[in-house]
C-alpha cells in the first residue's frame, strides 16, 4: 500500500527499542516473522549498535549501548529495556525544525544528527509530548 503523496510525510520510520544484548533481544522478533535489514550499524552519535528489524513499511530498531555514557545505557540503569522512542519520518528536517520551534515545541537538540543509514534526525523533548522520546528522521534521496 503506498500512501498519497501529501500523506507520506509522519509515517512511523522506526520504533527505538533499548536493549542489552543485540541478539537476545531480535530473537522474539525474529520468531514473530520479522526480517533483518541490513547489517549491524554504529551510529557514532548516539553510542550504540543498531539493528532493523522491517516490520512492513516501519522499523524495528534495536539500540544496544556502546558505551556507558549512552543515553540508552542510562535509560535502561533507570528504566530497564524496553520502548524507548518513536521515530516519524519528515520530508524537510530543517523546515520542520522550524515550524515547530515556531509552536514552541522543545527538542533536545535543534542540532541534526547523524542516524542509522545515512539519515538525519532530532529529537523533541518527552516533556513536551507527554512522556514519549520523539524523533524526526530524514532520509537522504
Ligand atoms: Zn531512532
Amino acid at each position: 500500500m503506498t500512501l498519497p503523496k501529501e500523506l507520506q510525510g509522519f509515517a512511523i520510520d522506526h520504533l527505538g527499542i533499548a536493549v542489552k544484548d543485540l541478539e537476545a533481544a531480535s530473537l522474539p522478533y525474529q520468531l514473530l516473522g520479522l526480517p533483518l535489514l541490513g547489517e549491524d550499524e554504529i551510529v557514532a552519535s548516539q553510542y550504540v549498535k543498531v539493528r532493523a528489524l522491517q516490520a512492513g513499511e516501519s522499523l524495528i530498531e534495536l539500540l544496544e549501548p556502546t558505551h556507558s555514557e549512552s543515553p540508552i545505557a542510562q535509560f535502561i540503569e533507570k528504566r530497564g529495556e524496553g520502548l524507548h522512542h518513536l521515530a516519524l519520518r519528515v520530508e524537510d528536517l530543517e523546515a520542520e525544525i522550524r515550524r515547530l520551534e515556531a509552536q514552541n515545541a522543545q527538542f533536545i537538540s535543534t542540532e541534526p544528527r547523524r542516524g542509522r543509514a545515512g539519515t538525519r534526525v532530532v529529537f523533541l523533548h518527552p516533556k513536551w509530548a507527554k512522556g514519549v522520546l520523539i524523533e524526526l528522521v530524514e532520509h537522504k534521496d
